[in-house]
C-alpha cells in the first residue's frame, strides 16, 4: 500500500497519450514529457507517502502542483502543433515568443483566439480530471481513519514502515536529474523551458549578426573582380530548393505510389538526374555547400568566398530570395539577405493554414515579371519537413489508409502502425510537392518566348520507415541521402554544351551542383570550374561521400 501513493503518478502518462492520439504532439515530443512529468510526480508520491497523514490529501495538493507546470507546456505544444505545424523550439516559434511587441502579441493572441481558447479548455478538462482521479485515489489510502491508534504522530516515527521514507523519492528524483543532461529533455522542463529558449534565441540572434559581419565581407573578395557574363541576351534561372524529399519516395524515380502525377505528365519535357546524392543531410549544411564555394574537400570557403547570389549580382543579375521557412537567423538568412528581394512568405506567429508551399507561387510569378533582363530566383520550399500532414490541403491526402502494394510491404515487414501512417503522410507531402513544382514550371512556360532554366533539388532526403520504424532524419540511410534532381528549359533557353539526357545519367553530390548554377547563369572567372558543370563537355566526375564513407 506504501506504494500506491507514488505509483499513482503514472496515470499522468494518459494526458501526453491523450495528445498523441489527437495528432497534437508526436512521439518524441510526447515521450519527453511524459518521463519527466512521471517521474517528477513519482518522486513526489513517494515523498508524500513517507510524511505523517493525511497524506492522501497532502499529496494531491503537491501532485496537482507538480503536474500543472507539465499540462500547461503540454498544452502550449499542442496549440503550435495543431495550429502552426510547429514544435515549440522552432525557430518561428522563438521568435513570435521573443521578438514581437505588446501590439503583435495582442494582435496574435486576437487573430488566434479560437485556437487558444480550444487549447485552455483542454488543459481545464484535463487539469480537472487528473484532481477528481486523485481525489478518488485517496480513498484507498490506509493513512486517514483509525488504522493508527492513538493518531500520535511522532509514533509514526517508531514505525518500520517509515525508516526509508526517502530512498523512493530521491531515487525518482534522481532519475528525474539524470533525464536532465539531455539537451532536449532539458527543454521539456516546463521550468526550465522559457528561460532556455530565450538563451537560445539570444545566442542564434548574436551568432547571424557575427555570421553577418563575417560573410559581408566576401562581397569584397579580390577574386570576385573575375566574375563575367558570357550569355546573349536576357535570361531567367530558377533554383528551387526542396526540403526533406528523397527520391525513393517518387514515382518519377520508380516508387509504386503515383507520386509524381503532374511532374511525369511533362514527359521529355523534363530531365530527371538519375544519380543524384546530397553533400549533407542537414538543410543549413546541405545549402552551405550547395550555394557557395565550399565542397566536400573545402567545406570551409563558404566564409571567405561569394555564394551565389552575391556572385549572380556582381554578373548583372536582379536577385530573389523567395522563402517559406524561417529567416530570421541562422546562415541561410544571412545567404538570403544578399539577394536584392528576400521575400519570407512564411511568418512566425501570422502563420497558420496558410503555410502550404502554394504561397511561394505569388512572390515568384511577381519575380518571374520583374522587368530586369537577367534574373536569378531561389525558392525555398518547406516540402517534405516533419510534421508531414501539416504540409499539404487535405485533397492532397490521397494515400491515408490505401491497401495497395507499399502498405502491404510495410505490413509484411513489420512495422507499427504510426511509422505507416507517417509514410502515408509524406507520401501525400510529396504528392502536393509534385503538384507546386509544375506550377512553377507552368507559371515559367507562361512567359512565352523568354530565355529560362528552372533547376530542383531538396537539400536532402528522408528516412520514412524505410529500413526500421524510424521516421525522422536519420544519417546512416540512403533514404537520407539519395534525393531528385530535375532540370526544365524554355525552348529558347541557350542549348547546354552536352544534351541535358547526357547530363542526367552523370553522377553528382550536390555540393559541388553551384557549378551547374554557375553554368545555367552563364557566369565565367575565378569561382566557375567546368570540371564540376553538370552541363559541360569538360565535366569530370568526383568520388562521392556519405558522411565520410564512399558512395556508392
Ligand atoms: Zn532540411
Amino acid at each position: 500500500m506504501t506504494l500506491f501513493l507514488p505509483i499513482r503518478g503514472l496515470s499522468f502518462l494518459a494526458v501526453p497519450g491523450v495528445y498523441l492520439l489527437l495528432g497534437w504532439l508526436n512521439y518524441s515530443q510526447s515521450g519527453k514529457s511524459a518521463a519527466l512529468g512521471v517521474l517528477a510526480l513519482l518522486a513526489t508520491g513517494a515523498w508524500s507517502a513517507g510524511r505523517p497523514p493525511p497524506r492522501g490529501g497532502g499529496a494531491t495538493v503537491w501532485e496537482i502542483l507538480v503536474a500543472a507546470p507539465f499540462f500547461v507546456l503540454l498544452a502550449l505544444q499542442a496549440f503550435l502543433r495543431d495550429f502552426f505545424g510547429v514544435a515549440h523550439d522552432d525557430e518561428m516559434v522563438l521568435e513570435a515568443l521573443f521578438n514581437t511587441n505588446g501590439g503583435e502579441a495582442g494582435e496574435f493572441l486576437l487573430h488566434n483566439g479560437r485556437g487558444i481558447a480550444k487549447h485552455v479548455a483542454f488543459l481545464v478538462v484535463f487539469l480537472l480530471i487528473y484532481g477528481l482521479l486523485l481525489r478518488m485515489g485517496n480513498r484507498y489510502l490506509p493513512s486517514k481513519g483509525p488504522a493508527i491508534a492513538g493518531g500520535d504522530r511522532r509514533e509514526l516515527a517508531g514505525n518500520g514502515a517509515r525508516r526509508r521514507p526517502l530512498f523512493l523519492p530521491l531515487l525518482f528524483l534522481v532519475l528525474f536529474l539524470l533525464l536532465h543532461l539531455n539537451p532536449t529533455m532539458r527543454q521539456s522542463n516546463p521550468l526550465l523551458y522559457f528561460p532556455l529558449q530565450y538563451l537560445e534565441w539570444n545566442r542564434n540572434v548574436e551568432e547571424t549578426r557575427k555570421l553577418q559581419q563575417t560573410l559581408a565581407a566576401t562581397g569584397s573578395d579580390p577574386e570576385i573582380a573575375s566574375i563575367r557574363y558570357v550569355g546573349e541576351g536576357p535570361r531567367t534561372v530558377v533554383l528551387v530548393l526542396g526540403e526533406s524529399t528523397t527520391r525513393l519516395n517518387w514515382s518519377l524515380y520508380g516508387y509504386p505510389r503515383k507520386t509524381n502525377p503532374e511532374l511525369s505528365a511533362l514527359g521529355k519535357e523534363l530531365v530527371r538526374f538519375d544519380d543524384v546524392v546530397t553533400g549533407n543531410p542537414a538543410t543549413t549544411g546541405a545549402l552551405r555547400l550547395l550555394l557557395t564555394p565550399a565542397d566536400l574537400s573545402r567545406p570551409d570557403l563558404w566564409q571567405t568566398k561569394p555564394d551565389l547570389l552575391t556572385m549572380a549580382k556582381k554578373a548583372g543579375y536582379r536577385t530573389f530570395w523567395i522563402s517559406n521557412q524561417g529567416g530570421r537567423t541562422g546562415l541561410v538568412s544571412v545567404l538570403a539577405s544578399h539577394a536584392d528581394v528576400a521575400e519570407f512568405t512564411n511568418r512566425g506567429g501570422s502563420r497558420g493554414e496558410g503555410s502550404y508551399d502554394n504561397v511561394l507561387l505569388d512572390p515568384f510569378r511577381k519575380a518571374l515579371s520583374d522587368p530586369a533582363p537577367h534574373k536569378f530566383i531561389i525558392l525555398h520550399m518547406l516540402g517534405g519537413h516533419p510534421a508531414f500532414h501539416f504540409r499539404y490541403p487535405r485533397e492532397f491526402a490521397r494515400f491515408d489508409g490505401v491497401n495497395d502494394n507499399v502498405s502491404r510491404e510495410l505490413t509484411e515487414r513489420g512495422r507499427v502502425f504510426w511509422a505507416v501512417l507517417q509514410r502515408d503522410e509524406y507520401d501525400n507531402a510529396m504528392l502536393y510537392a509534385d503538384h507546386l513544382l509544375r506550377a512553377t514550371i507552368d507559371l515559367c512556360r507562361e512567359r512565352v518566348g523568354e530565355s529560362i532554366a528552372w533547376l530542383f533539388t531538396p537539400d536532402h532526403g528522408e528516412d520514412v520507415a524505410h529500413y526500421t520504424d524510424f521516421v525522422g532524419h536519420n544519417y546512416r540511410v540512403r533514404a537520407m541521402w539519395e534525393i531528385p534532381l530535375l532540370f526544365w528549359k524554355s525552348g529558347k533557353f541557350l542549348a547546354q554544351e552536352v544534351l541535358p539526357e547526357e547530363a542526367a545519367r552523370r553522377p553528382v553530390q550536390t555540393d559541388t551542383l553551384d557549378q551547374t548554377v554557375l553554368g545555367l547563369l552563364a557566369i565565367r572567372g575565378a569561382f566557375y570550374t567546368p570540371q564540376r558543370d553538370l552541363f559541360s563537355r569538360d565535366f569530370q566526375p568526383v568520388k562521392r561521400f556519405l558522411d565520410g564513407a564512399p558512395y556508392p
